[in-house]
């Protein structure tokens, strides 16, 4: 399985038949699963804690596994909450990227690092 052949469905799927197998669904009310999705982006961004931006850069490589596995922890967080709340992912995330070309129009942010609140 890759990027390139699985479809959200899919993975949503493998996600929910984990969680319905143990069993853990009951543990999976919206506060839950949000606070999870948290601590795994956390637990991926304590790899970095203290580094510089350098060192973060060749920490990728230098523990690829390791990022690897947070980033599906996260991944595996934010596909149970989207399974459980019937939130269309693909669709939700095709309209939040419209909202943000309209928030930051490239002649105004190419190559600005802006908050849209301060163009
Ligand atoms: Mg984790």
């Amino acid at each position: 399985m890759n990027d390139r052949e699985a479809t959200v469905q899919q993975l949503k799927d493998i996600a929910v038949a984990f969680i319905s197998e143990r069993d853990w669904d009951q543990y999976h009310p919206a506060k839950n699963l949000a606070t999870n999705l948290v601590v795994e982006a956390v637990e991926l961004l304590e790899k970095f804690t203290w580094l510089t931006a350098q060192e973060s850069e060749e920490k990728v490589e230098s523990d690829r596994l390791g990022v690897e596995q947070e980033a599906a922890d996260v991944f595996f967080s934010l596909i149970a909450f989207c399974a459980r709340y019937k939130i269309d992912l693909a669709h939700a995330f095709e309209e939040k990227m419209k909202l943000n070309a309209q928030k930051y129009p490239i002649v105004k942010v190419y190559g600005k690092n802006t908050k849209y609140t301060q163009l």
